[in-house]
């Protein structure tokens, strides 16, 4: 029996590119491949201007656990090295690559030998795979918990609850074996007994096809999630399938014997044990009123916004903003030189009408944003809190505990900039952290 979440909004679906088969975008003329596409350390190139790369090649890396390392998603010569624009809109190091369109494949790459658990992290590792649904959190790092933990669910992502997103939906539909494959992989190798599968109802055919795939691996169940906004975070789709509550307060999935893993990530894995090849495309949605053919487009890492839109056929006019990501928690891009990085799921371009911020006004003290949030917290204190400057006492309000999943901008009726608000009162926190 599932268990209904508290919170969360009803967002509309628009999921306007749900039949759109994945196109393989053409090799773009030059690729910028930031060296922080992760949570955790950023890497350190491993090549220099007038180097010569090829497809899979290492050109960032790094020392430390919690990391994962960056591939050349193209062939080609190195032509910078250095600070380049990112989507957060800092300068982050950055290699460029100027593509010879041979998309000559590294001598190196071959499936990993694998013989034991160590083995299967390492390769992860090696595969540069972060997890693909958004958070960027390294997949060795969240699959190797700490021992005491004991994993009895591996979680699989399908829900997919932002408006316009169908990029895990495609893979889905159009790769559900794979899926189920590297299901199976995690479970033999981390031994854990069983899967859930987790997809909203708004996506019947999927459900059909993982259902039918899985029938024949009794570890492995499909389960139909309420279509709900936040339904696809962490937390609130573990106490969905297993009524398992992760405690506030920094626990993770795995204080509660849970490993939760998106679609893609759990496909790619498949992929990689298979052929050697590391993480160097992403499937994107490009979709919003002003896009001309919104589609799903299978993207090497790296590539301009501008070479992407270009591909789906440009602007029908001048976009009011564009997102990297969906509308409940994308990032407002302000160039469209910034890259598809290994967590980009979707590029979203609106007009006024549907981009534009409506003013903020006072606070009416409604609670409709404490009904909505997921995470238990009060917004509109957190808000007020951070507005004054007391930033000493978000610690209290459980701040960090935000997933800035925007459900309570999104029933405002104030219109309060309150995940805006949020954001800043979290790194304000944990500046404070740092230097205590
Ligand atoms: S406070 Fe954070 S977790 Fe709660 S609704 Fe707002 S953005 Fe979501
Ligand atoms: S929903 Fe908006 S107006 Fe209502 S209490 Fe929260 S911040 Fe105030």
């Amino acid at each position: 029996m599932l268990k209904i979440f508290r919170g969360g909004v009803n967002t509309p679906h628009r999921k306007n590119t749900e039949e759109s088969k994945t196109l393989v975008m053409d090799i773009p003329s030059r690729v910028i491949i930031p060296m922080v596409q992760h949570i955790g350390a950023p890497c350190t190139p491993t090549v220099k201007k007038g180097d010569l790369v090829k497809v899979g090649q290492v050109i960032g890396n790094s020392e430390a656990y919690v990391s994962a390392p960056v591939h050349a998603s193209v062939s080609g010569t190195v032509t910078r090295v250095e600070p380049m624009l990112y989507a957060s809109g800092k300068q982050v190091m950055s290699v460029e690559i100027q593509t010879d369109g041979n998309q000559d494949v590294d001598e190196n790459i071959q499936p990993p030998v694998i013989h034991s658990r160590d083995d299967f992290l390492k390769a992860l590792r090696n595969s540069g795979l972060v997890g693909l649904g958004g958070a960027g959190f390294p997949t060795h790092v969240k699959l190797n918990p700490p021992k005491d933990k004991s994993i009895e669910y591996l979680i699989i992502n399908g829900a997919e609850c932002e408006p316009y997103i169908t990029s895990d939906y495609r893979e889905l539909m159009e790769n559900a074996h794979g899926v189920i494959k590297g299901i199976q992989l995690v479970l033999d190798m981390l031994g854990i007994p069983k899967a859930i599968i987790g997809v909203e109802d708004n996506k019947p055919k999927a459900i059909q096809l993982l259902t039918e795939k899985a029938a024949a691996d009794n570890r492995i169940s499909v389960k139909t999630l309420h279509s709900r906004y936040p339904q696809g975070a962490e937390k609130t789709l573990i106490y969905t399938v297993t009524g398992r509550k992760v405690p506030a307060g920094g626990k993770l999935p795995a204080d509660v014997g849970c490993i939760v893993l998106n679609v893609n990530s759990v496909s790619f894995i498949a992929s990689y044990i298979e052929t050697g090849m590391p993480l160097i495309h992403k499937r994107v949605t490009v979709d919003g009123p002003v896009i001309k053919r919104p589609q799903n487009v299978l993207v090497p890492i790296g590539t301009s916004l501008r070479d992407l839109i270009d591909f789906c056929g440009g602007f029908q006019e001048k976009p009011f903003k564009i997102l990297m990501g969906g509308p409940m928690m994308g990032i407002a891009q302000y160039s469209l030189d910034t890259s598809v990085i290994k967590n980009t799921n979707a590029i979203l371009a609106f007009d006024k009408k549907e981009g534009d911020l409506p003013s903020e006004s006072a606070c009416i003290r409604c609670g409709r944003c404490v009904d909505a949030c997921p995470m238990h917290l009060i917004p509109s204190d957190l808000n007020r809190l951070v507005m004054a400057g007391k930033y000493d006492e978000l610690g209290a309000y459980h701040i960090l505990d935000c997933i800035e999943c925007g459900s309570c901008s999104y029933v405002c009726p104030a219109k309060r900039y309150l995940v805006q608000s949020i954001r800043i009162g979290k790194d304000a926190v944990r500046k404070n952290a740092k230097k205590a």
